[in-house]
């Protein structure tokens, strides 16, 4: 039988391979790590995350929950490494990423059909079945090989990464450990387990997952203005062209240019949060997220910022706790690569084009690490299908996997934007719901009961 290329060892790729050698198919895998890195990359690891720790919401009434469920439903590989790896965060799934992407990495290794090939892929493949899962960071000569392909001009927007601070620099005689509204993972629903408990730091989730630098209105108006007057890093010529900010991802000086309380509704608002000392809600709060499993490392949730790394060390110290924060990692700003799909892709991640050309991940809009796992996984199970001659799989849009497949592929070309999971993406209830809890709960339902007739419905391998 022919072998399927994957390019590409990112969330997406490593899903797709994953998939289609599950169900029997040789599979070559082309990572160009670490050889070649990225511009936000660091290692040579599958499945690096290059940002933020947190996977998003794992309540499976929330559209990233059910997402998730989906996949676990569907034997991902991402979402059992994602599993095993947790760290408490809330109502949330974050992982140990170095622990989680060194899990993907030896699964991959050791499936017997996968050879992972460490290469930089420079044009695409002819005449072999192939899924292009190269990501936002696509090498520069693949990003033109697709350009051409696919007679369209890319289209580009940029994202921004948040600075992550050592543990033993936070001062925790300012800061508070809680999680919002006192749902600490131990209490979400459908919350990790594994591998989560006692931290080496000495606390547990049960004393709240999160550390919370709390702002009365001085700091805040304080801390505003120094981050309004910070000088930031100049964009280059190609950067100036057109900048378009994914709005879930804004950078927080941009957010606070939009009004001096935006930060204080967004990013930093202090609902579902008491300050244990003063007994009441702060003005405004910071929040960090663990980062690790030994708890050595915070993520500054939210905090993604384009600001010279000199000025993240100066501003962000103006918050309280924060003052001797040691940065380990400084916020970045990056390009994001994706191709127009409405244009280009069927709903079965397959290239209009060439029947046995997929792609699948952040290339093809949809967002974020679940959501490019998700349309990795389609890619995978399609490519896999076409080549044992079965019927490729649409998803239905009743599902959270069906409905993003189907946003990317069928919206307006013109103008297109990536997309993460969210409700409005699915069919309205056949019979209205008026309370929001219920009425998600409702969507959650059928998708899990539509996807359940679909796996029923069919001979494939399923289970991890
Ligand atoms: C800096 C940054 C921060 C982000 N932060 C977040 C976040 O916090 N939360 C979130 O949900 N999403 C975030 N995203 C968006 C997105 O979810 C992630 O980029 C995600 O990793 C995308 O998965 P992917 O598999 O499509 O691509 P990737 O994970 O980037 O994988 C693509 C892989 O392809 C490889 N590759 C590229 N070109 C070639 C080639 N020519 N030959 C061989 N290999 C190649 C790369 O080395 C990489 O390993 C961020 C993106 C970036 C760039």
């Amino acid at each position: 039988m022919a072998e399927l290329v994957v390019i590409g060892g990112g969330l997406a790729g490593s899903e797709a391979a994953w998939q289609a050698a599950q169900r029997g198919i040789q599979v070559m895998l082309y990572e160009m790590r670490p050889d070649r890195l990225t511009p936000a990359h660091r290692t040579g690891d599958l499945a690096e995350l290059v940002c933020s720790n947190s996977l998003g919401s794992n309540l499976v009434d929330r559209a990233p929950g059910l997402l998730k469920e989906e996949l676990r439903r569907l034997g991902s590989l991402i979402m059992a490494c994602a599993d095993a790896t947790a760290v408490p965060a809330g109502g949330a799934l974050a992982v140990d990423r170095q622990e989680f992407a060194r899990l993907v990495t030896q699964h991959i290794a050791d499936h017997p059909r996968i050879h992972l090939q460490r290469e930089e892929v420079k044009s695409i493949f002819r005449g072999t079945p192939t899924v292009i899962s190269t990501g936002p960071l696509t090498s520069d000569t693949l990003a033109a090989e697709i350009a051409a392909l696919t007679s369209q001009e890319y289209l580009y927007f940029y994202d921004a990464m948040a600075p992550i601070v050592s543990y033993e620099s936070i001062d925790l005689n300012r800061a508070f450990r809680a999680s919002r509204y006192g749902r600490d993972s131990k209490r979400g629903a459908g919350a990790p387990t594994e591998g989560v408990g006692k931290l080496s730091t000495g606390f547990s989730s049960s004393e709240g997952d999160y550390i919370n630098c709390p702002m009365n209105r001085e700091e805040y108006n304080r801390f505003l203005d120094e981050l309004l007057a910070a000088e930031t890093i100049p964009l280059r010529q190609f950067e100036q062209e057109d900048v378009k900010f994914f709005e879930a991802c804004l950078p927080v000086e941009v957010i606070a240019r939009r009004g001096r309380e935006a930060l204080a509704y967004g990013p930093l608002k202090p609902v579902g949060l008491v300050d244990p000392r003063s007994g009441k809600r702060p003005y405004a709060v910071v929040q960090l997220r663990q980062d690790n499993l030994a708890g050595t490392l915070y993520n500054m949730v939210g905090f993604q910022t384009n600001l010279r790394w000199r000025e993240q060390e100066r501003v962000f110290r103006l918050i309280p706790g924060l003052e001797r924060a040691e940065f380990v990692r400084f916020g970045q700003m990056h390009r994001n690569t994706f191709i127009n799909s409405p244009a280009l892709l069927r709903p079965t991640m397959q290239f209009k084009g060439r029947d046995d050309l997929f792609f699948g991940g952040q290339i093809t809009g949809t967002e974020g690490y679940v959501g490019s796992t998700a349309s990795g996984l389609v890619a995978g199970l399609n490519a896999a299908r076409q080549m044992t001659d079965k019927p490729l799989i649409v998803f239905p849009s009743t599902t959270m996997l069906g409905a993003l497949c189907r946003y990317v592929t069928s919206t307006e070309p013109g103008g297109f934007q990536p997309m993460k999971p969210n409700f409005g993406l699915m069919p309205v209830l056949e019979r209205p719901v008026r309370r929001k809890r219920d009425r998600h709960r409702a969507y959650t339902q059928r998708a899990l009961a539509d996807l359940a007739a679909v796996i029923a419905g069919d001979d494939e391998t399923w289970a991890l």
